[in-house]
């Protein structure tokens, strides 16, 4: 069995971390997207939000859990038994940042290695952070995440109003 972990923070899923999670689940037996509970970042959906999103995208997907984590992403990885941590890689701008994690992973766990998948180029200008500034705005988003997380980008928005 090969097991992968694909570690992010996801607020929200949007179309790009879709595409990444569908291409990983054709490559490795078991995927496990892991939601990070991030207390230097402040989300906009709370940890509980972000997966049951995941949850509900991804429900298709019968090679795919979707669990919340915290701490290092390879000692998730081995609470999964997973060797591989996917990442996706947008542009050059990602790729520094994603040398120095995979490289400090690395060291820290010399027995997990970090898979890059390029992003599907229709995706490749995507982030949670423009969605977001879009959504804020009350723009359309249907472009750029699954319908039912337009739905509740919608409803955050209409309570900051
Ligand atoms: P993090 O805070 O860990 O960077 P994100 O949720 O922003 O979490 O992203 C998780 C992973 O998904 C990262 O590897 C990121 O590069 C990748 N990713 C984000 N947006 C896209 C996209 N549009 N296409 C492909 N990969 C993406």
């Amino acid at each position: 069995m090969t097991n992968a972990v694909y570690p992010g923070t996801f607020d929200p899923c949007t179309n790009g971390h879709l595409d990444i999670i569908r291409r990983s689940a054709e490559l490795f037996d078991q995927v496990t997207v892991g939601v990070l509970r991030n207390s230097a970042k402040t989300p906009l959906f709370s940890i509980n939000e972000r997966v049951k999103i995941l949850k509900e995208v991804t429900s298709n997907l019968t090679n795919v859990t979707i669990l919340s984590f915290e701490g290092l992403s390879v000692d998730f990885a081995r609470s999964r038994g997973a060797k591989v941590i996917i990442r996706g890689l947008r542009a050059v701008t990602d790729f520094e940042y994603e040398l120095q994690m995979a490289q400090t992973n690395r060291v820290l766990a010399p027995d997990i290695d970090t898979m890059f998948l390029t992003t599907s180029l229709e995706y490749a200008y995507l982030s949670s952070t423009t969605v977001k500034e879009v959504a804020g705005l009350h723009e359309d988003v249907s472009k750029f995440v699954p319908s039912y997380v337009e739905g509740l980008l919608k409803e955050k928005f209409r309570e900051k109003k």
